[in-house]
């Protein structure tokens, strides 16, 4: 397959066109050993996971980026993240019974692609476009044909054991002539879903691309981590009243918050939901994630 849990770049060197590679697999098994989803969900969230990756290499930032496609009906919720050092988690919210031949646009019915880069410091960016395409692929083509007017090419699969993407993009700021453009993307089409699973990059390359002059840079490694709190568990609890809270921790001893990306669980006792409340400055967030 795409190296394994690596995102690695790729450059045509005299056509201003860059590309992205990534394979997941150890860290793609771990986000779904924590739930038990259903295969049809197990495959799209290895395509969000290696959306995200492909995503986060395209952009030079500190902090974390985040895919979000949300919708109506039995799937409400599909959102992977990726941080700059190539950490990876990922979720999905479903209701009910999934049918196996749903498109990624039936899926979430009234969906919309959201993708919100979080720095470090600095202001929160989110670009929204709604999900039009029968893939995530084409969705996300869509999402930088409207909001970046960057001609884009996407590949994604997953299989439930392996996810691997390919993202082939004009580069911004960059005269590319259109023939250019036109051309490598005519190649980088014929790529099959099989090939991206199965063959390593240089390979891949080799069969796609044998006559450009192109490039394969250093491998990054990607990795599944969690990076929450208890303190940003504890923020999802300020949506409750503190007598609502107390009530709890008088009946059961004390309130418990699981974070839904890794399960680590952390309770708060009446002491704590007390200086919770007694911080002013603590403003409750906006999602209920953390
Ligand atoms: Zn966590």
């Amino acid at each position: 397959m795409s190296n394994s849990d690596q995102i690695q770049p790729v450059l045509f060197d005299k056509l201003d066109i860059r590309g992205v590679l990534v394979g997941l697999e150890a860290s793609y098994q771990q986000v779904l050993e924590l739930h038990d989803y259903p295969p049809l969900l197990q495959r799209v969230l290895g395509e969000m996971m290696a959306a995200v990756s492909l995503l986060s290499a395209t952009l030079k930032f500190e902090g974390r980026l985040i895919l979000q496609a949300a919708g109506e009906g039995a799937v409400q919720l599909l959102m992977a993240e990726c941080n700059h050092q190539q950490d990876l988690r990922a979720i999905a919210r479903y209701e009910g019974d999934i049918p196996q031949d749903l498109a990624f646009n039936e899926l979430l019915v009234n969906g919309r692609l959201a993708i919100t880069i979080e720095p470090a410091q600095g202001r929160r960016y989110q670009g929204v476009v709604p999900l039009e395409g029968e893939t995530l692929a084409r969705c996300i083509e869509n999402y930088f044909s409207q909001s970046e007017q960057l001609p884009t090419q996407v590949h994604l699969v997953a299989d439930g054991q392996r996810a691997a993407g390919f993202l082939l993009q004009v580069m911004p700021a960059a005269g590319t002539a259109e023939q250019d453009w036109s051309h490598i993307s005519q190649l980088g089409a014929t790529l099959k879903s099989e090939e991206l699973l199965t063959l390593d990059n240089e390979t891949l390359l080799y069969r796609l691309f044998h006559e450009e002059e192109c490039r394969l840079f250093e491998p990054r490694t990607l990795r599944f981590h969690c990076d929450c709190s208890r303190e940003r568990c504890g923020n999802a609890l300020q949506f409750m009243t503190r007598e609502e809270l107390l009530a709890i921790v008088e009946e059961e001893g004390s309130v418990g918050v699981s974070c839904q990306f890794c399960n680590e669980h952390h309770s708060f006792d009446e002491t704590d939901i007390l200086s919770m409340f007694s911080d002013s400055a603590n403003v409750p967030r906006s999602d209920l994630l953390h």
